[in-house]
């Protein structure tokens, strides 16, 4: 799943336990896998792989620059809807710390094609193995993934009341 998506998962989890600040990184770590092995789209990038076997060269030019925008938009973007749909001044940081666990395993998938070894290559291994075969085409996978985050801020409205 994209950046966004990860990020919205994280917080809404955290804002389920938010005085329990190291069960909401946990989970929001966890809830990584749990949703890439939902069938779904991510965006292309032109020069940054996580491909197996892959090394990422990181030769500074237009392409690597485009990509970390499109990365860093994607980052921000979720972060700030996590923040926007979940946090209060009190559970903020919580929220915020949710949200980045839960986009963690991309960002480490990435150092792992730089320095392939132990516990970078397990995790990548089970990363691997978790996430969907299936990878939906354009524009299917955008708005699955739109009404995906929507059920899991409407559940998550809903399970707050209970
Ligand atoms: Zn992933």
């Amino acid at each position: 799943m994209i950046l966004t998506t990860h990020a919205i998962v994280g917080g809404s989890l955290a804002s389920l336990f938010p005085s329990h600040p190291i069960v909401a990184v946990v989970v929001g770590f966890a809830s990584h896998f749990v949703i890439d092995a939902i069938p779904h789209w991510d965006y292309p990038l032109q020069c940054i792989s996580v491909a197996p076997g892959h090394r990422n060269q990181l030769k500074l030019g237009v392409p690597l620059l485009q990509d970390a925008a499109l990365i860093a938009f994607d980052a921000c973007a979720g972060l700030a809807l996590a923040v926007g749909l979940f946090a209060t001044p009190a559970t903020l940081a919580v929220i915020v710390l949710a949200a980045l666990a839960a986009m963690l395993p991309d960002p480490l998938q990435f150092l792992h094609s730089l320095y392939p070894k132990e516990p970078l290559a397990s995790l990548q291994r089970f990363h691997r193995l978790i996430h969907t075969k299936r990878q939906l085409e354009w524009p299917l996978g955008v708005s699955s993934q739109i009404i995906f985050a929507a059920a899991v801020v409407g559940a998550t409205d809903a399970l707050q009341f209970v």
